[in-house]
């Protein structure tokens, strides 16, 4: 079956356009849709239809806005399967990751569901003589945002139903390499009731992005994405005059203790690296273990554990990895397989040479590699695949050395049964994420997720209590209603209470 994927504006599935990209299906290889690219006139029209929808929306009441947002929940879980389908389609992940990811964007929905408490202010009554001062949340107008190819359907989730609960119309531009997801995604929320213009999808690649980046009436940036675009998405966006928080790359380490269960540890670790194939941003792909024989028990694991890794298509059951998403993706990553060889690390599983016979897609084995150093490329970059780098740390200190160090602070967690060390690295560790014998410390909807360094650029996380603050601006206003029958004198002194 051939997807012909095109937009979403002011309502309705729109033609796309000239310009075309294949989308491929990354377990087979081959092509299985086109995409629409946008250019600077298509993404003109959707911000016209959000900007038309603005007004309306904004005044709409925010217990209304929530009855929209429990009517698109309800579509969402009668739909469940068939938007992890097509995610699986064409990212390759399993269809139980799939489902998992968008189980965490209808949580996200869920939390937008409370936009009347969420939004409610502040109130002080006499906050001076007869006076009172609230604050309230209103919203920003436009808002956009910018979406990476490993969660199709979770990260767009983690943006849109906040910006909108929050009284704003928003242009969604998903990654071109798997764009069905956000196209179901918008037709959904428009039949449950969305007015028209407030959600519209326009697809395609850096033009349609950086013509949303130079759209005067774009009032906000959500990015998430590799770090160097994310840095010219924030440069760019914040020298425009737009609010902007641009989520980056990673490069996620486990401390593994000594103390720590080393088998629980190692299964955590196997399903942490190499889940999605090692393409999430809170994906672990380094184990730092304190100790030689630490890190020999954890490797002798993870080793045994891979030799049962089930690789192939996600569609299939019992399958535990997919492939990456593209060929050139593929090329890079075994790239890496061989600058960690030629610096000196270990390679003690060659997932090179563990694809099953027969798989035509873009397939890696799981990787393991030993003896990993601080110098090391495979310990510097991010590599997004199936690559697990274990180093060596004579102790605590030193393992939490090397976090500290590194450009990225997005997640990291630590193995261990001891309260003392989780209290001292949760409480120190300079990273925005942090797992106490939890491989993927991800933030529930309730709470917000950002990194610190390189993983983050600005000054909000996203969804949560953080994605209100960041979609909506403060309007503080200080009300006195005189007594008419007194005369008032001008008051020359800075007014105060005392
Ligand atoms: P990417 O940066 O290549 O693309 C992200 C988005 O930016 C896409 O919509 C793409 O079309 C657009 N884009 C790409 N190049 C551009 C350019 N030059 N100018 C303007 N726009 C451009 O990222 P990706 O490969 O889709 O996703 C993987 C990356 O995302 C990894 O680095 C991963 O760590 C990161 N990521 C981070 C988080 C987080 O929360 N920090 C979450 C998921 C993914």
């Amino acid at each position: 079956m051939s997807v012909e994927v095109t937009h979403f504006i002011n309502g309705a599935v729109t033609p796309g356009g000239d310009r075309h990209a294949d989308i491929m299906n990354p377990a087979e290889g081959n092509a299985c849709g086109t995409v629409a690219l946008a250019g600077a006139d298509t993404v003109r029209v959707a911000v016209d239809a959000a900007a038309a929808a603005f007004p309306a929306w904004r005044d709409t009441p925010p217990a209304r806005r929530a009855t929209i947002l429990f009517e698109y929940k309800q579509r969402l879980e009668a739909n469940f399967d068939r938007i992890a389908t097509l995610i699986t389609r064409e990212h390759g992940k399993t269809l139980g990751d799939a489902r998992g990811e968008l189980r965490r964007g209808i949580e996200v929905v869920d939390y937008a569901c409370g936009a009347p408490q969420l939004l409610k202010g502040e109130f002080s009554k006499n906050s001076g003589p007869a006076i009172d001062t609230w604050t309230e949340h209103q919203p920003l107008g436009v808002v956009a945002g910018i979406t990476p190819f490993n969660f199709p359907a979770m990260v767009p989730m983690w943006m849109f139903p906040m910006a909108i609960a929050c009284g704003n119309t928003f242009v969604l531009k998903p990654s071109e390499k798997d764009p069905s997801a956000a196209i179901e995604l918008a037709r959904l929320f428009s039949e449950a009731g969305l007015p028209d213009g407030v959600f519209n999808v326009v697809n395609g690649e850096a033009a349609a992005v950086n013509a949303l980046l130079a759209e005067p009436r774009v009032q906000a940036v959500s990015f998430v994405g590799s770090t160097p675009v994310a840095e010219h998405i924030y440069r760019t966006a914040a020298a425009n005059g737009k609010r902007v928080q641009a989520l980056g790359g990673a490069k996620n380490c486990a401390v593994v203790m000594p103390d720590a269960d080393i088998d629980n540890a190692a299964s955590a670790l196997v399903g942490a690296a190499y889940g999605s194939c090692g393409e999430r941003c809170m994906a672990i792909s380094v184990a730092i273990c304190v100790g030689d024989e630490t890190a020999d028990a954890l490797v002798s694991s993870i080793g045994e554990k891979l030799d049962q890794l089930v690789i192939g298509d996600g569609m299939e059951e019992g399958v535990a990895m997919g492939p990456l998403i593209t060929a050139e993706h593929l090329a890079r990553v075994r790239g890496y397989v061989e600058t960690g060889v030629g610096e000196g690390a270990t390679l003690v599983a060659d997932g090179r040479e563990t694809v099953p016979d027969g798989l035509r897609g873009y397939f890696l084995g799981g990787c393991l590699f030993d003896h990993v150093t601080p110098g090391m490329t495979i310990f510097k970059e991010e590599i997004f695949g199936p690559v697990l780098c274990v180093m060596r740390a004579a102790n605590l200190d030193q393992a939490m050395q090397w976090i500290d160090n590194h450009a990225y602070g997005n997640g990291t967690c630590v193995f261990t049964r001891d309260g003392e060390t989780a209290r001292r690295f949760t409480d120190r560790i300079q990273v925005g994420m942090v797992g106490v014998n939890v491989p993927l410390p991800v933030p529930v909807a309730s709470h917000s997720f950002g990194g610190w360094k390189r993983s983050l650029f600005g000054d909000l996380y996203a969804y949560g209590p953080d994605a209100v603050r960041f979609y909506t601006r403060t309007k503080t206003i200080t009300q006195r209603w005189p007594d008419a029958r007194t005369r008032e004198a001008a008051n020359f002194e800075f007014p105060s209470n005392q």
